[in-house]
């Protein structure tokens, strides 16, 4: 049996993947942990608002359907998001698990991964605690690169500013950060997605979103 890095074996001798889900209002700090707990874990992360907007940047025909739901903060159609999952799912790096950052934000979206996933199903979800003035700060203070790598202009400044540490790109605002639409997605969120808390009660931990990321990293990494 060849190892994979960081996954672990079961007492039968079989491969235990790990998977995680996390949820959370917008700008929480999902997609920040996510990648952090991903990397420490040796597993991948998985973001399908990463995946939109990148069909949006590549103006594919899901990216030219999905374009004004995106800038408004409106959930994209299940079928949609869902269609974009197992080829993800299969790659290479999700062998040995990984993280879900944004997904499901629906129950509908919940039964299409119980579905993927089968009968090992999810192993832990963390649910990101933030109150809403805080995201609001936060959103409309976030930058990102292309290649998703996010800052905040006065929490989590780059070196220089403007311009990723990690690749030299151009840093740019989401168009979906603005103050009206973060306000639409808090609403969209309340609605569909925190309801999802219930059905994963017996795996879902609260955690703490106010603090520095390495302590929010911390207390996940305590928690996954
Ligand atoms: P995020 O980067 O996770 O905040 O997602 C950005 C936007 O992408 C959301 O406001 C939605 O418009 C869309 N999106 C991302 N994930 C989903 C999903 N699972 N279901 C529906 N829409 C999504």
């Amino acid at each position: 049996m060849v190892p994979v890095y960081g996954a672990r074996w079961g007492t039968r001798g079989r491969l235990l993947s790990r998977k995680f889900l996390f949820l959370g209002p917008p700008a929480a700090g999902k997609g920040t942990q996510a990648a952090l707990i991903a990397s420490e874990l040796g597993i991948a992360h998985i973001s399908t608002g990463d995946m939109l907007r990148d069909q949006v940047a590549r103006r594919t025909e899901l990216g030219r359907t999905i374009e004004t739901m995106l800038a408004a903060g409106e959930l994209v159609p299940d079928d949609l998001v869902v269609s974009l999952l197992p080829d993800r799912l299969a790659r290479e790096d999700a062998v040995p698990g990984f993280v879900l950052d944004g997904f499901p934000r629906t129950q509908s979206q919940a039964v299409s991964l119980e579905t993927l996933l089968g009968e090992d199903g999810l192993d832990r979800v963390v649910a990101l605690v933030v109150p809403e003035e805080e995201i609001v700060r936060r959103i409309t203070g976030r930058r990102s690169c292309a290649e998703g790598h996010v800052y905040h202009v006065s929490g989590l400044p780059p070196k220089v500013a403007g311009v990723c540490d990690i690749d030299g790109l151009s840093l740019f605002q989401r168009s979906d950060d603005t103050e009206d639409v973060v306000r639409n997605r808090l609403a969209v969120y309340l609605a569909s997605t925190a309801p999802l808390m219930e059905r994963y009660s017996a795996i879902l931990v609260k955690v703490d979103g106010i603090g520095s990321v390495e302590d929010i990293k911390a207390r996940i990494l305590a928690v996954v």
